[in-house]
C-alpha cells in the first residue's frame, strides 16, 4: 500500500522558500547594515543638541551654517578634512549671528559661511529602499543561483549548505556504459532491463496494475561487476542516475548522516523518473541489533527505510543498491516495498570468463587468442580479475615489443595475478632449488597418478613475488560445480605430495609446505563440518559460515567435545592422504627423479612434458 501517495502536494513552493531561509535572510541584512552604514553612511545628517552647536562654533570648527524653518544646518570638517552635516533645532538666541560673524572657522575666508542650502536629506522611503529593499533583492538573487546550484548537485553544492547529499549526478546522456559492456551475468542482466523498461514506458506496467519494484540489491563477491552493472542501467534508462557511496553517509556528527538521505531524495523526487545507486550500502545498512550501538548509523539507516516507504514507486524513481555482505543488512531493508528483488552476482563460469576476456580484448590490439585455454587457467577469476589480467598482458607485451597481444601474454599474466611477478633476479642456491624441484614434481606426481584429479598444466620453479618458490598448475577441462569426497581426498593427497617428496627423496624437511599444510587443514576440516562426509558426525552441521562473499569466516557451533573428536578426524584424514602419498611416490621413484632432473635444467615444463616422462617410464 503506498500510504503517503495522497499526501504528496501536487504543487511544492519552490524549495528556497521557507521560514528557515526568511530567518537568515533577515540576518543578512541586519549585518549588511551594521557593516556598512558607518562606511557609506557617512553623509548622512547628525542630530546633535544646541549646546554642542555652540561649542563647535566657538572652538572655530563649523564651515558653514544654514537657518531653515526653525532648524539649523551646519557643517564640520572631519579629521581627514571631509565636511560633515549636522543639525540643530534653533532656539531663541539673539545672539547667535554675532557670535557667528566673530567665530573664527576652517573655511577659505576664515568666517563662517551663511549661504550654503541645506544638504538633502534622503527621504525616509529613499533610505528605506536603499537600505533594505534593494540589497534584500541581492541577497535573494545569490540565494536562489546557490540553491538551483545545489539542486543540480553541482560541484559547487556545498555552498551554504549543510546538509548536501553529496551524490554524484550524472544526468540522461552521461553514462556511456551500456548492458554490451557487461559480459556474462545474464540473469543479473534480464531483472535489470525489466526495471530499464519500466523506466522508458511505465504505462505498459501501471495499466495492468503491476507495480515496480522500488529498489534491487547487487549481490555478489567483489569485482563481479555490481558497480559496472548499476552504471550500464543508468546508461540504458537515459534517465538521470545519481550514485553514492554508503559510507559517505557516515558523519561525524549525529543526524547529518540523515540529512544527506533526506536531500538525496528530495533532489532525485524532483528529477523523477531517476535513478538512485547507494554502492557497498553495508556501510549503513548493518544489522541494527549489534551490540555496540552508532547513532549515527543507526538515524542514517532509520531515514532510509522511511524515505523507501515515502516515495511513490509509480513516480519512477528506483533504488539500487550494492554489498557483499547481505547477510550482514538490517532485516527492515530487505523487506519486499524496500529492496524487494535481490540481484545475485556470482563468479563467472566458464563462458562468463570468455565472454568477460572477449569484452575486455576489444580494448587492446591482440591476434588469434585461444579463448578456452586462458578461459580455463583463470577457473575462479571474477571479472575484475579478468581485466586486471587483459591489462598485464598488454603490458608485457609491449615490455617485450610486440605489437599484439597473444596467447602466451595472456597465460603469463593469469600467473603474475594468481602468484605475482616473476623474481628473476632471486638467488637460490642449487641445494634448495633442488628440494623445490622435488617438492614441486611430488605435488605434480601424486595429482597424476590418481584418477579423480585435475591434469597437470604446468609446473614451474621460477619464484614469484608473492613469496611462492615454485608452483604446479591443475587445471579442470570443464566448468566444475560439485567435488565428490574421492576427488577432496585426492586434493588433500596432492597438497601433501610436496612434502612426502622432500621426505622420501631429499631426506629433509622444510617451510616450504606451510601453504600446502593450511589448504589441506581448511579442506579436512570443511569435508568434516560443512559438507558432511565424515562417517562419525554425518550430515551434521558443525560450522556456520559467515562472509560468504568476503572468503568466509566459519565458527564453531558444537560442544568443545565434539571439537575436539573433529580435530582428531582431520587428522585422520590427512594422514591417511599422507600414506597414500608416500605409496605413490615411492612406487615412481624413477620417473620422480628424471622430471626433477628436467625441471631443474628447464624451470618450466608444461603438463604434456611431464606426462611424456612418466609415460616413458611405465
Ligand atoms: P564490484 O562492484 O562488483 O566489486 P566492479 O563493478 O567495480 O565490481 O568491477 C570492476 C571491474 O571489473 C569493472 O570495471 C570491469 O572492468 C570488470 N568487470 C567485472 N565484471 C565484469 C563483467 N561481467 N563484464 C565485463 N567486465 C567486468
Ligand atoms: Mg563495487
Ligand atoms: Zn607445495
Amino acid at each position: 500500500m503506498e500510504k503517503n501517495q495522497n499526501e504528496t502536494p501536487q504543487h511544492n513552493p519552490p524549495s528556497w522558500f521557507n521560514w528557515k531561509t526568511m530567518a537568515w535572510m533577515m540576518l543578512a541584512l541586519t549585518l549588511f547594515n551594521w557593516l556598512l552604514y558607518p562606511i557609506i553612511g557617512r553623509n548622512q545628517i547628525k542630530n546633535t543638541d544646541y549646546t554642542s552647536f555652540v561649542a563647535s562654533v566657538d572652538s572655530a570648527q563649523v564651515k558653514s551654517v544654514t537657518i531653515k524653518d526653525g532648524i539649523i544646518y551646519y557643517t564640520k570638517p572631519d579629521a581627514q578634512g571631509k565636511d560633515r552635516y549636522f543639525t540643530t533645532t534653533e532656539v531663541n538666541d539673539p545672539g547667535l549671528v554675532d557670535r557667528l560673524l566673530q567665530a573664527k572657522s576652517p573655511s577659505e575666508s576664515g568666517k563662517v559661511e551663511f549661504s550654503q542650502t541645506p544638504p538633502e536629506k534622503n527621504s525616509p522611503l529613499l533610505d528605506f529602499f536603499l537600505w533594505w529593499i534593494l540589497p534584500g533583492f541581492l541577497f535573494y538573487w545569490i540565494w536562489q543561483g546557490a540553491s538551483r546550484r545545489m539542486m543540480k548537485g553541482g560541484a559547487g553544492g556545498n555552498f551554504l549548505s549543510f546538509g548536501q547529499s553529496g551524490a554524484k549526478l550524472y544526468a540522461e546522456d552521461d553514462v556511456k556504459t551500456t548492458f554490451a559492456d557487461v559480459a556474462g551475468q545474464d540473469e543479473a542482466k534480464a531483472t535489470l532491463k525489466e526495471i530499464v523498461d519500466f523506466l522508458h514506458n511505465p504505462a505498459k506496467y501501471t495499466e495492468l496494475g503491476a507495480k515496480l519494484p522500488k529498489g534491487a540489491l547487487l549481490v555478489g563477491p567483489p569485482g563481479t561487476g555490481k558497480t559496472l552493472i548499476a552504471r550500464a542501467v543508468a546508461g540504458e534508462a537515459k534517465v538521470p542516475f545519481f550514485s553514492i557511496s554508503g559510507s559517505e553517509f557516515v558523519q561525524m556528527f549525529v543526524g547529518m548522516g540523515a540529512a544527506k538521505v533526506r536531500d538525496l531524495f528530495k533532489q532525485a523526487g524532483e528529477k523523477a523518473p531517476c535513478i538512485i545507486f547507494i554502492d557497498e550500502i553495508d556501510a549503513i545498512g548493518k544489522s541494527r541489533d549489534s551490540s555496540m550501538g552508532n547513532d549515527e548509523r543507526e538515524q542514517t539507516l532509520n531515514q532510509l527505510l522511511t524515505e523507501m516507504d515515502g516515495f511513490d514507486g509509480n513516480k519512477g524513481l528506483v533504488i539500487l543498491a550494492a554489498t557483499n555482505r547481505p547477510e550482514t543488512l538490517d532485516k527492515a531493508l530487505l523487506r519486499p516495498g524496500r529492496f524487494d528483488r535481490r540481484v545475485i552476482m556470482e563468479l563467472p563460469d566458464l563462458e562468463g570468463r570468455k565472454a568477460i576476456l572477449a569484452v575486455h580484448l576489444k580494448k587492446v590490439k591482440h591476434g588469434e587468442i585461444d579463448m578456452d585455454v586462458v578461459g580455463r587457467a583463470t577457473a575462479g577469476s571474477s571479472g575484475a580479475d579478468i581485466a586486471n589480467i587483459v591489462n598485464e598482458a598488454a603490458l608485457r607485451a609491449v615490455r617485450l615489443g610486440k605489437s599484439q597481444v597473444e596467447t602466451a601474454d595472456l597465460e603469463e599474466s593469469v600467473e603474475t595475478v594468481i602468484a605475482g611477478e616473476q623474481k628473476k633476479g632471486a638467488v637460490i642456491s642449487p641445494d634448495e632449488k633442488r628440494i623445490i624441484a622435488y617438492h614441486e614434481i611430488g605435488h605434480a606426481m601424486v595429482a597424476a597418478c590418481q584418477s579423480h584429479s585435475a591434469p597437470v598444466q604446468k609446473i614451474t620453479i621460477i619464484p614469484r613475488t608473492s613469496g611462492a618458490l615454485g608452483y604446479t598448475m591443475q587445471v579442470d577441462e570443464g566448468e566444475k560445480h560439485l567435488m565428490s569426497r574421492d576427488e577432496l581426498l585426492n586434493r588433500i593427497a596432492t597438497l601433501t605430495g610436496g612434502r612426502v617428496a622432500e621426505e622420501v627423496l631429499c631426506h629433509t624437511c622444510t617451510t616450504g609446505a606451510s601453504n600446502d599444510i593450511e589448504k589441506a587443514t581448511q579442506l579436512a576440516r570443511a569435508m568434516i563440518t560443512t559438507y558432511g562426509m565424515s562417517d562419525k558426525f554425518g550430515m551434521m552441521q558443525l560450522e556456520q559460515q559467515t562472509n560468504r562473499y568476503l572468503g568466509g569466516n566459519s565458527t564453531l557451533t558444537c560442544s568443545p567435545e565434539t571439537g575436539r573428536e573433529i580435530d582428531n578426524e582431520v587428522r585422520d584424514i590427512i594422514s591417511q592422504a599422507y600414506q597414500k602419498a608416500v605409496q605413490l611416490i615411492t612406487e615412481h621413484e624413477a620417473e620422480m627423479h628424471a622430471a626433477a632432473e628436467i625441471l631443474l635444467r628447464k624451470e618450466t615444463i608444461t603438463g604434456e612434458e611431464f606426462m611424456k616422462v612418466l609415460d616413458k617410464k611405465n
